[in-house]
């Protein structure tokens, strides 16, 4: 039986996503009425969003909090918060606004609701540091301890990758020294442990996408475990030499963690074996200090305290600082200890122990992407050594099997193969990926005054049929006539005249002509040019909604994941003129099928057009029986750079 003492640390929390909508509701529930809002330059977006759920709560604002909570930024906080009444703090940002909000509740008294934007954990504890005259004093105080904490993941998913490695690694320091804390209880071992798990699984799944949004409520949810952890143990070593590092030669708080957590682990894993197993045993590795190194390498973190900026000639008397005043830690501390730990921290160098899966795929990684070096092209580099960086970040985040990559090269083996003069299955990889739309989005972005681009789709044939000004591409197949009147001008709408314009489109029944070995084709396929007016004018069918061809790769992707093939009803356009950009484009047919749902994610607002529904006499007097459409569009070209 293991006896202990475990002191809990009330403050009541709210998790999730788009928690800020409940701020007011939490200020209210203190009794509160008058905010003060701390905040900081980099959050102005999170701060619209905090001043727009406040509303009429709010009654001043601070933004000038600083890193180790100097006590002159504090006085002229104070200053704002005596000045408006104010009856209770909210703080949105990392530890260094939640460290400004606590000052501020020391002084006055006043309930504080955080909403953090960073792991540092600081919001769940009843601790302050504040920077006096250049020197770091630590106290801890229930008026410190914030009444209520926010969390809302959407608030740190602007978090840029490299803070958010190091302020991960900085809640994992918490975590890792609770475990062998002298305090050391069942209730903080379990929320380490699990903070620790949850670290070391979304580390890598960010950095292979910051937005994933699983990963970041992971990552918070840790950061409130290991904040928890720190509130209710004391730390050792590697707390007190990061605390001396930044007090005393002004090291960034976060970045110091990450590179010193490692070399104070390996400092004391010979004192507590036991602790260090289960901390491997959480990170998934063979051995926990080097589990954390090459956890930080691979993720491109700082592991030097050399890179943070410290002059080597600082070392001894850090050492010396570190040193000086007796505190718990597992393993007896002495200078020439310490002196060692934090020279092989300021070379980086990786602590000893077998080397681990990660760190042998961090050199991999490293030994492909410096194989591109020689390339002339430093686009060509740029985007290889991505790729794969991209790629092997993946395979390693979810722990790809043999047989699954195997599967991968066969799928892409097939749709190759698939691939022929008339059906183009890597192109409809690309468009169900929604891959075309991507690269399409960040074409049509710099062009914003012009007709918004779309994907070309895979039934574009080179040198359709010369179509001449009110011709008929439709070769008389059934379907509800369509008459397209069209113009082409510039920016300025000015008309282009001799624009080459390719339209093609599906039949009434939703085929191509090249999904149509029996049809004598081309057809429903046409080059027009402009006229002086810059105008086209064609007849054609309805264009009507179709599945994507399925008896290919992505056909069998598709049933796989329950998704519909079906593209939303459009008409493709294509037209080059001298000195314009190439404009390549769909519209779609308004109020038609799969609008919500288009299986390429190819539909824009501003490309769903009225295909009105006409009676009676034809523009150029042709006879029509029954219902015809009518489409009028005018295209906006944009002009060439340069
Ligand atoms: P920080 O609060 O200084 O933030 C670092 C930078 O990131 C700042 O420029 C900030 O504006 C920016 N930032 C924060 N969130 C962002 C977001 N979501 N998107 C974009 N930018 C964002 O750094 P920190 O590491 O969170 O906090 C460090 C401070 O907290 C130190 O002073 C440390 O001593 C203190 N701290 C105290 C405790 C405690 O219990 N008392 C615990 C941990 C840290």
């Amino acid at each position: 039986m293991r006896t202990f003492v475990y002191t809990s640390h009330p403050a009541r929390v709210v998790f999730g996503a788009g928690t800020v909508g409940r701020l007011g509701e939490e200020v209210e529930r203190l009794g509160c009425s008058r905010v003060l809002l701390l905040s900081s330059g980099p959050l102005a977006a999170a701060s619209a969003r905090v001043r727009q759920a406040l509303g009429g709560l709010l009654v001043a604002e601070f933004g000038g909090a600083a890193m180790h909570t100097p006590v002159e930024v504090t006085q002229r906080a104070l200053d704002v918060l005596k000045e408006a009444a104010a009856d209770c703090i909210v703080a949105v940002g990392g530890g260094s606004t939640t460290g400004l909000s606590k000052a501020l509740a020391l002084r006055t008294g006043l309930p504080q609701v955080i909403l953090p934007t960073t792991y540092a954990g600081s919001e769940v504890t009843p601790v302050l540091g504040e920077t006096r005259d250049g020197r770091k004093v630590t106290r801890s105080s229930p008026d410190i301890l914030p009444e209520t904490v926010v969390y809302d993941i959407d608030f740190t998913l602007t978090l840029p990758l490299p803070l958010t490695v190091t302020s991960g690694v900085n809640a994992l320091a918490h975590a890792v020294e609770a475990l062998y804390s002298a305090d050391a209880n069942p209730i903080t071992d379990g929320q380490a442990l699990d903070a620790i798990s949850r670290i070391a699984r979304a580390l890598p799944r960010l950095a292979a996408d910051p937005a994933d949004q699983e990963a970041r409520a992971d990552l918070l949810h840790a950061a409130w475990l290991a904040g928890t952890c720190l509130a209710t143990v004391g730390m050792g070593l590697h707390h007190k030499l990061c605390h001396t590092l930044g007090g005393s030669f002004g090291l960034p708080h976060a970045e110091t963690h990450t590179v010193v957590l490692p070399h104070a682990m390996a400092y004391n894993a010979p004192a507590v074996p036991g602790v260090m197993r289960r901390i491997a045993d959480a990170l998934g590795v063979p051995d926990a200090p080097s589990g954390v190194y090459d956890l930080v390498a691979s993720l491109g973190g700082p592991t030097s305290l050399r890179d943070l900026g410290m002059p080597e000639s600082a070392l001894p008397r850090a050492a010396e600082l570190a040193a000086s005043t007796p505190y718990p830690n597992p393993r007896e501390l002495t200078r020439e200890g310490i002196a060692e730990l934090l020279a092989g921290a300021w070379h980086g160098r990786r602590p000893e122990g077998p080397p681990s899966t990660q760190a042998r795929l961090a050199r991999l990684t490293e030994r492909v992407v410096a194989s591109f070096e020689q390339a002339s092209d430093p686009r060509v580099r740029t985007l290889l050594s991505d790729l794969v960086r991209h790629l092997h970040t993946f395979v390693a985040a979810n722990d790809v099997t043999e047989d699954e990559w195997q599967y991968a090269i066969d799928f892409l083996t097939r749709t190759g193969q698939m691939c022929s003069p008339t059906r183009q299955e890597f192109v409809l990889l690309s468009d169900t990926l929604g891959v075309s739309s991507a690269v399409d989005l960040l074409t049509n972005s710099r062009t914003p005054d012009t007709t918004p681009s779309a994907v070309l789709g895979p039934f574009y044939v080179e040198g359709p049929p010369e179509t001449a000004h009110g011709g008929d591409i439709s070769a008389g197949l059934p379907g509800v006539p369509l008459w397209v009147d069209a113009r082409v001008t510039d920016t300025a709408g000015e008309p282009v005249k001799d624009a080459v314009v390719d339209v093609w489109q599906s039949n009434a029944d939703g085929f191509y002509d090249v999904q149509l070995p029996e049809l004598d084709g081309p057809v429903l396929r046409g080059r027009l040019r402009t006229d002086a007016e810059g105008r086209i004018a064609f007849w054609s069918i309805l264009p009507s909604e179709y599945p994507i061809p399925g008896d290919g790769p992505v056909g069998q992707m598709l049933d796989a994941i329950g998704r519909h093939p079906y593209r939303a009803p459009h008409l493709h356009f294509m037209f080059d003129a001298p000195g314009h950009r190439r404009l390549i484009t769909q519209l779609f047919v308004s109020g038609g099928a799969y609008m919500d749902s288009d299986t390429v994610f190819g539909v824009k607002d501003e490309l769903i057009v009225d295909f009105a529904p006409q009676a009676g006499p034809t523009p150029d007097g042709r006879q029509v029986d029954g219902e015809w459409r009518r489409l009028e569009y005018t295209f906006r070209l944009a002009p060439l750079a340069g």
